[in-house]
C-alpha cells in the first residue's frame, strides 16, 4: 500500500499542495502532527489534510497548544505570538478536527507519533541517546516520528547498545531495517538548512522508504505571513531552512 508520510506542515498550504502534487497517487496518508502553528493557512491546511484519502493524522505539540491542551508559556515568545494568532483564526470545524487527533496509532508493523514513543507529543529525538532509550517504548518494526523537522533514521540492531543515526538518501528508494525510528522531515518548515519541503513514500509490503525533497514557492508563503502580522523570524527562517 503506497503510503505518503508527511509531518510538520505548520499551516504552510503552498508547501503542502506542492508535496501532494509531487507525491502522485497514494493509497493512504500518514500525517505525524503539527498541521498548524507558524504558518499563515491553518484552516486551509486542516481542510486539505482531513480530506486526503485514507488519512490518519496525529496530534502535535502546536496542535495541542492551539486547543489549549498545553500551556503556551512553555513556548518561546515568538512561538507564543504565533499560537495566539492561530487561536484567533481557527474555525469551530478546525478546532473540532484538532480535538479529535490521537497521540499515537499503530498499523501492522508501524507505530506513529509526533514526538517519540516515550512521550508522543513533546519529546524531541535529536540524538542517538534519546533515540536508544525510546526503543523500549514500542514493539513494532518501525516508529515514524516528526517534531524535530530533521529527516533522520535511528536504527538499533540486536548487536548494538546504541542506536545508529543515518540520513536517508534523498530522492532515492532505500530499504528499511526492522527496529528503526524514522523522521520524514518537515513539509512546511524544514530545519536542516535545506528549505525544500520534505516527505516520504513508505511501502509496507517491501519495507521501502522513498525520502524526497521538493522546491515550493517560499516567497508566496512569506508574503501571506507578513500580511497576517506573523513574527518576522518565522518568515525569514523558511528561506534558510532553519
Ligand atoms: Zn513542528
Amino acid at each position: 500500500m503506497r503510503t505518503l508520510v508527511i509531518s510538520d506542515i505548520h499551516a504552510n498550504l503552498t508547501a503542502l499542495e506542492t508535496v501532494l502534487d509531487h507525491a502522485g497517487k497514494v493509497e493512504r496518508v500518514w500525517c505525524l502532527g503539527d498541521v498548524v502553528g507558524y504558518g499563515p493557512s491553518p484552516n486551509e491546511c486542516i481542510e486539505r489534510v482531513r480530506n486526503l484519502p485514507n488519512v490518519t493524522c496525529l496530534l502535535g505539540n502546536h496542535d495541542a497548544a492551539a486547543i489549549n491542551q498545553i500551556d503556551i508559556q512553555t513556548f518561546n515568545p515568538e512561538a507564543r505570538i504565533s499560537i495566539e494568532w492561530l487561536q484567533g483564526v481557527l474555525t469551530e470545524e478546525s478546532l473540532n478536527f484538532l480535538t479529535s487527533l490521537p497521540m499515537s496509532k499503530s498499523f501492522d508493523q508501524t507505530t506513529l507519533v509526533h514526538g517519540s514513543p516515550r512521550q508522543p507529543v513533546f519529546e524531541y529525538l535529536l540524538d542517538t541517546q534519546a533515540a536508544t532509550d525510546n526503543f523500549d517504548y514500542f514493539d513494532t518494526d518501525f516508529c515514524f516520528v516528526g517534531h524535530t523537522h530533521l529527516p533522520v533514521n535511528f536504527h538499533l540492531s540486536n548487536n548494538d547498545y546504541t542506536a545508529r543515526l543515518s540520513i536517508p538518501p534523498m530522492n532515492k528508494v532505500s530499504q528499511l531495517e526492522a527496529r528503526t525510528i524514522i523522521n520524514p522531515g518537515s513539509v512546511g518548515q524544514p530545519r536542516d538548512r535545506d528549505p525544500r519541503a520534505a516527505y516520504a513514500i513508505f511501502d509496507p509490503s517491501e519495507n521501502t522508504w522513498d525520502y524526497r525533497r521538493v522546491e515550493y514557492d517560499i516567497p508566496a508563503v512569506q508574503e501571506l505571513m507578513t500580511a497576517a502580522g506573523l513574527p518576522e523570524r518565522h518568515v525569514i527562517r523558511l528561506e534558510g531552512g532553519w
